[in-house]
């Protein structure tokens, strides 16, 4: 109920976020306090142990403390024996949970449950000693009071965590899926602003020729020929720009490599060097394959920027494609940040991602895509030195009118 109401209250959006999962979690453990059951006689369970864990995983330590403090409260107040042997089995639960939860935000969803479900297992261990050093009963009584417990505690801490990862991964999505809309407003205003800036140059381009078909000078003619080169060079780069940004239907041809592979250096290259980073590339000639042109275009892209957003300073992005005997290999390796494992296991998810800016929507675009074509997509990577991406994709025969 607490985290539900926690959630849809919006509450973890506040400022007050840490003091609130700590007020949170003291009332479910003085409710649990409250409703205990009993099993066979002697031996009263509650569930206090999940929200002080839970606290403690998703709120810190301090609010943790909090609970603890509380939890020691309302049990002092209702009195009972071992108060003191109780409150110590806390001590090394509470360490337990807080050393844990250095490496939880960093684990993926499954394995989040799982350490949380092992971590209450060793808390009902704890408490089972705790209950075994304050009582006198016979050793089996106390092994099933064990089992009980722990796998109680461990199903409830099962549910909640579940409950808890779920929907916080639905707020993520949520809140990405504002975003990227946002993204997509400013992309088809990049787009209006293009295709404005096509028309003033246009006319620049039109009064230049004519200066230059006057000028007399060997420097003007000079200045006048790169003027004009440069116009040209803006205008591919305002015309590749509208090409991608409008979604369009499939459309598949066959698609010489080389060629297309010219025309995506040429957006992304000066983009790869102003960064400050250096592109080499080997490109076999004589290779096709059957693909929508534009999507393909973007994979590439995506991929590079990628490659280039990961590298800090003075990187080697790489590209080097060539003919298996069926597929078409394209790899494009940086020597940027690379990723541990666990990232890797996440690539493609939608809207994963590590950078502030970042969508996250990159690589699912482009797994999809290279999906769509039969192709397959393998990433290798090592932490801190660099990564590798390589695509395969069915080789397609050579067109007529070329042969
Ligand atoms: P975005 O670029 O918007 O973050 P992507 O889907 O393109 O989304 O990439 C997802 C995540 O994968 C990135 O945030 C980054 O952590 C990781 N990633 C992708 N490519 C590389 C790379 N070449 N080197 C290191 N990390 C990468
Ligand atoms: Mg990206």
């Amino acid at each position: 109920m607490s985290i539900l109401i926690y959630f849809s209250l919006g509450l973890y959006k506040t400022k007050y976020k840490s003091l609130l999962i700590g007020v949170n979690g003291s009332i479910s453990v003085i409710f649990c306090m409250s409703f205990p059951f009993t099993v066979f006689s002697g031996y009263i369970y509650d569930l206090r142990i999940l929200p002080f864990i839970i606290t403690i995983l998703y709120g810190g330590v301090r609010p943790g403390l909090f609970v603890a403090l509380v939890l020691l409260l309302y049990r002092y107040l209702l009195g009972g024996s071992g108060f003191v042997v109780t409150s110590f089995c806390y001590i090394p639960i509470f360490l337990f949970t807080a050393v844990f939860v250095r490496f939880y935000a960093e684990l993926s969803k499954t394995k989040v449950i799982t350490f949380g479900t092992l971590l209450a297992s060793v808390s009902a261990l704890f408490v089972t000693v705790g209950s075994i050093i304050k009582s006198d009963e016979a050793i089996l009584q106390h092994l099933s009071f064990f089992v009980y417990y722990c796998l109680t505690l461990m199903t409830c801490t099962w549910i909640t965590l579940y409950m808890i990862e779920t929907i916080k991964d639905n707020v993520k999505m949520r809140e990405e899926i504002h975003r990227s809309e946002k993204l997509n407003v400013l992309g088809e205003l990049a787009a209006t602003i293009a295709h404005e800036i096509r028309n003033p140059l246009t006319v620049s381009k039109g009064f230049i020729q004519l200066m230059k078909s006057r000028v007399n000078n060997e420097t003007d003619l000079k200045y006048s020929t790169l003027a004009l080169e440069e116009i040209d060079r803006a205008e591919s780069i305002v015309s590749e720009y509208l090409m991608y940004a409008k979604p369009q239907a499939d459309k598949t041809e066959q698609i010489h490599i080389k060629k297309l592979f010219h025309n995506v250096l040429q957006i992304i290259e000066p983009y790869i060097t102003s960064h400050g980073h250096i592109l080499n590339y080997k490109i076999e000639d004589a290779l096709y394959i059957h693909a929508d042109a534009k999507k393909f275009t973007q994979v590439m892209i995506n991929l590079m920027k990628n490659a280039v957003e990961a590298m800090e300073h003075s990187g080697q992005l790489t590209i080097h494609v060539y003919g298996g005997q069926y597929d078409v290999v394209i790899e494009i390796s940086d020597t940027g940040t690379g990723m541990t494992k666990e990232q890797l296991s996440r690539l493609g998810v939608p809207f994963y991602s590590t950078k502030d800016k970042g969508t996250g929507l990159g690589l699912m675009v482009c797994y999809r895509i290279i999906e769509a074509l039969e192709g397959t997509i393998q990433v290798e990577s090592t932490k801190g030195v660099g990564t590798k991406f390589s695509i395969a994709i069915p080789k397609a025969a050579e067109p007529m009118e070329s042969r």
